[in-house]
């Protein structure tokens, strides 16, 4: 009976979201999962400055964290794209994440802004990032915590080049955009026009990848969690306004 099992998930869908409107509580969470992500970044920027690497291998290894970042968090968002279950401890986190596909446009705001908001989605950042710093503290091979501290940082920056993707039009953006340093919507429409396709945010560098996974693993978000959404009439939250 898919059709009253979709009904119940529309349902689940808009109780997680009135709680999320509701609650202070939920606002405050994704507050203070930015405020300690982005303290835990700012404790390991020293630290990266810090480490003895040579000259020539910083292209490499920047190079190897931003494919990293672009494969981590699209494989993250791929998981989120088709996880329904709203009426978890987690649920109301999950159904405003969702919303992403109902108003893919942001509203407008400063990239710092932006940083600073989209991070606090970022539950499991909390704890790479709390694994990075352990790992800085035991001393660790300088290359791989370069690479791991670069992540941990790229996973925010992620969110801007979304942003920006979505909401930019001037022309540095779209200069960066063009030589794929940052993503592009030529790349990204494929996500929102298409279903189960081009998850990564980054710059998209990975997707070759993720969508393998996602066309073995997972079904496509168009007939599941993007119908979840359709009875929902409140405040979307694709900007997180916090
Ligand atoms: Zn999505
Ligand atoms: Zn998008």
């Amino acid at each position: 009976m898919p059709s009253s099992k979709i009904s119940l998930k529309q349902q689940e869908f808009n109780d997680a979201m009135k709680k999320y409107h509701k609650i202070p509580f939920y606002q405050n969470t994704y507050k203070l999962i930015s405020i300690i992500n982005i303290t835990l970044q700012i404790i390991l920027v020293p630290i990266l400055f810090s480490l003895s690497i040579s000259y020539i291998l910083i292209i490499p290894i920047l190079f190897v964290a931003y494919f990293l970042t672009d494969f981590i968090n699209g494989l993250v968002h791929l998981y989120m794209d088709h996880n329904d279950n709203y009426s978890s401890f987690l649920g109301v986190f999950i159904a405003s994440f969702h919303l992403h596909h109902k108003t893919p446009e942001y509203k407008n705001n400063n990239i710092f802004a932006i940083y600073f908001n989209e991070s606090g989605m970022k539950f499991w950042l909390v704890i790479y990032l709390l694994g990075v710093l352990i790992l800085a503290i035991l001393g660790i091979n300088h290359i791989l915590l370069a690479i791991l501290i670069l992540v941990g940082i790229l996973s925010s920056f992620a969110e801007v080049s979304h942003y920006l993707c979505h909401n930019s039009k001037s022309k540095s953006v779209k200069f960066f955009q063009g030589i794929g340093i940052i993503l592009s919507m030529k790349h990204h429409k494929n996500h929102h026009n298409e279903d189960n396709n081009s998850y990564a945010f980054l710059n998209g560098m990975s997707d070759f990848i993720i969508d393998k996974i996602a066309h073995t693993f997972y079904s496509g978000y168009k007939n599941n969690s993007d119908k979840h959404y359709e009875h929902y009439q409140g405040e979307d939250t694709s900007n997180r306004t916090i």
